[in-house]
């Protein structure tokens, strides 16, 4: 790259349902916004293997590049926000969930070398939006970031001086993870019943708390007896609910997001970042849900960390896309 001008990155975002990939530009100056250009998605199909996947996406990578060459734009390295846990110094895969079957032990750096002699950098995609948030989003000008993420699931990501802190075996970060009274007896996407609170924190978790407490309030009576509601659909379902004042909506998106609340003050006990950014769909379920995890919060924070801000995230979707981006910058330039 030429000196002073503002480096352009591929960047690609691989989660269980699609691929996103787009063009990068990372502002030369601090306090600038990237600029994501060029998208262009393909659908995972994880059914049809890690391998199959691996392939398509080396592809996407071969039509990206071509497209940038024609329009001109020099492309200074690779991005890559990948599901699953990534090893960013071999390119592995080196774990993965059922959602994408195959995909433990893909050789993504290998794959890419045989198409590109740019520098490539993985790291995981919570990872990844964390990363983007904290460099360019909510945490921008903020040495120590915690980034939460509440959607189908719930991750995190700590940026130290940004650089993503990924822990001794790249699980560093899995806020879902942590204990929750709440949780107990809800099955937890890692296995356990013991009481995490991703099963009753998680847009998903939500929908489950809530069929749960309505079960248990309206045993054995149809939906047709009067006030009896439906099941929830979503965990948007229930905020929805929620903002019509359903009485059990309003109590379980309060109850769900106070114990969430508790445990990231927690986190902030252990970490003490300068600000905790919250992204995800489930941050869009309404004052109730937001007043009752800052409540949650300054319960279980310590004095000197009950003023921490929790902000919402800013960079929406392509928090990984730009995430990814900020991952290749920094390896260039160390
Ligand atoms: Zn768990």
């Amino acid at each position: 790259m030429s000196g002073g001008d503002p480096a352009v990155y591929l960047s690609f975002d691989i989660g269980g349902t699609k691929v996103a990939s787009g063009f990068v530009t990372l502002p030369d100056r601090p306090g600038g916004t990237p600029v994501v250009t060029g998208r262009c998605e393909i659908p995972t199909e994880a059914a049809r293997g890690g391998d199959d996947l691996r392939e398509r996406i080396v592809a996407l990578a071969v039509r990206q590049l071509d497209r940038a060459a024609d329009e001109g734009t020099t492309i200074a390295g690779v991005g890559i926000a990948a599901a699953g846990v990534p090893d960013g110094e071999t390119g592995v895969i080196v774990s993965a969930t059922d959602i994408l079957p195959g995909w433990r032990g893909q050789r993504i750096y290998d794959a890419f070398a045989r198409v590109t002699d740019l520098p490539v950098r993985m790291i995981g995609d919570v990872g990844a939006h964390g990363l983007g948030e904290a460099s360019y989003g909510a945490g921008r000008g903020r040495d120590v970031v915690l980034s939460i993420g509440v959607g189908t699931g719930i991750g995190g990501a700590i940026v130290t001086h940004g650089a993503l802190f990924t822990g001794a075996h790249g699980v560093a970060g899995h806020a879902g993870h942590v204990p929750s009274a709440l949780g107990r007896g809800f099955l937890c996407s890692c296995g356990t019943r013991e009481g995490h609170v991703e099963p009753v924190a998680s847009g998903t978790g939500l929908r489950d708390l809530y069929n749960r407490r309505r079960e248990e309030a309206y045993e054995g009576r149809p939906v047709a007896d009067g006030d009896v509601p439906e099941p929830a659909l979503s965990g948007a379902d229930v905020a929805v609910r929620a903002g019509l004042g359903e009485p059990l909506a309003c109590a379980v998106l309060a109850d769900s997001a106070r114990a969430l609340g508790e445990c990231i003050g927690g986190m902030g006990n252990l970490i003490d970042p300068d600000v905790i950014v919250i992204s995800g769909s489930v941050v869009k379920a309404g004052p109730i849900w937001w007043d009752a995890l800052r409540a949650g919060f300054a319960e279980s924070a310590l004095a000197l960390v009950r003023p921490t801000p929790l902000v919402e995230g800013e960079l929406g979707g392509d928090a990984p896309l730009i995430g990814a981006a900020a991952a290749i910058d920094r390896h260039v330039r160390s």
